[in-house]
């Protein structure tokens, strides 16, 4: 049976204009959800592009050569971009991680990386300022990002065979192009590097074991994430979700693992070390081991929308607000009103249906993962 890809209604557009409350607390940085979960993570999508088409976030049938990309002007300015980030790390952001699409398709962004640098939490400490890439540029940039004051970059790479690697990105880019952007990032620090890649059964699962031979003892870190159901193209299906307790399975007969603690609350990687020192694994199983009970994430789309979970099908307009003139104080009193109010908990909703039923019900069409970063 062939994945039927779902033709994309325009999404981008489903959004409201967030309320303003009367009263404008100060931020105090304690900010929590309807579930008790502080906003701590703030995911920001600089582009809607990539040069890749990978099959579970761009299909190629669907995001092609007549597909509307945002024109520039309805992109966030870096100075838009730096004014929100302000506003969300004086409410506890401690982390931003730049995404896509492919961030490294946005120009100078050397520019921006500099401008949210500069930015401290309230307590004085620096941001931790993460980045998302395929790697296809990153030789190229990894020296100019690092100078500008990222930390730290994930790669995602879905395999090592060439073959393989084109048919989960549906793109010719050489696998070893992706590993010397790699290579470049370690040798200029931008570590530890990590590694996402995402398992389709029946696609790429026989790459789990090689990348797992290959990444060992290199400093780097290997996440297996399950292939999820975000958006509404990628055609998912469930009988296509290897559920990470076999990925580790598979490695652990070959290389024997433990299990370790998380490096802080809301980490999504269930971590995991080669017994015999060779480094750490992850896995990241939204479908099978959902993991909203600590979600601190935000996500804000190229265009300003902040969406307050990966499966959404609304945003909030915030955009609407940068350039209407509103003040910070306005600003920030509209993100602290949505964050309070936020219930999302999609994967969870997703575990506790029964067998025969693989989606919860939405009010909408689900949010693409390239216009708000993964
Ligand atoms: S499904 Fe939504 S709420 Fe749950 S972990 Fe993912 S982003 Fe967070």
């Amino acid at each position: 049976m062939t994945n039927k890809t779902i033709p994309l209604a325009d999404l981008r557009y489903a959004s409201r204009v967030p309320h303003i409350p009367a009263r404008l607390d100060a931020p105090t940085g304690l900010l929590a959800d309807t579930l008790g979960r502080p906003l701590r993570d703030l995911r920001i999508s600089v582009t809607d592009r990539c040069n890749f088409r990978c099959s579970y976030c761009m299909p190629s049938e669907v995001f092609n050569k007549d597909y509307a990309f945002l024109p520039q002007t309805s992109l966030l300015s870096f100075e838009e971009i730096t004014r929100l980030a302000k506003i969300f790390v004086a409410h506890g952001v401690e982390k931003i991680r730049l995404t896509g699409g492919e961030p490294l398709l946005r120009k100078n962004l050397e520019v921006l990386i500099e401008m949210l640098a500069k930015l401290q939490t309230p307590e004085g400490r620096p941001l931790d300022i993460t980045l998302t890439t395929n790697a296809s540029l990153l030789a190229r940039k990894a020296q100019a990002l690092k100078d500008a004051g990222l930390q730290r970059v994930t790669v995602s790479l879905d395999g090592l065979d060439d073959a393989v690697f084109r048919r989960m990105n549906d793109v010719d880019f050489p696998v070893a192009d992706v590993l010397g952007g790699i290579e470049a990032a370690q040798k200029v620090g931008l570590a530890p590097v990590k590694i996402n890649m995402v398992v389709k059964r029946g696609t790429n699962d026989s790459e789990i074991l090689p990348m797992a031979r290959h990444f060992r003892n290199t400093g780097t870190v290997l996440r297996f994430i399950e292939y999820m159901d975000v958006g509404a193209t990628n055609g998912w299906r469930m009988d296509e979700v290897l559920p990470s307790a076999q990925v580790i399975e598979r490695i652990n007969a070959e290389f024997p693992l433990l299990p370790i603690t998380a490096n802080y609350a809301g980490e999504t990687a269930e971590r995991w070390r080669y017994v015999d020192g060779g480094g750490e694994v992850g896995v990241i199983s939204s479908v099978t081991k959902a993991f909203c009970g600590d979600c601190n994430r935000a996500r804000l789309s190229t265009e300003g929308k902040l969406f307050l979970c990966l499966f959404a099908s609304q945003g909030h307009d915030l955009r609407a607000l940068l350039r209407g003139n509103y003040g910070d104080d306005q600003l920030s009193a509209a993100v602290g009103h949505i964050w309070q109010a936020r219930t999302d908990r999609y994967s969870e909703q997703r575990a506790a249906l029964p067998a025969d039923t693989s989606q919860p019900e939405s009010s909408g069409k689900r949010v693409e993962m390239s216009y708000i970063g993964g």
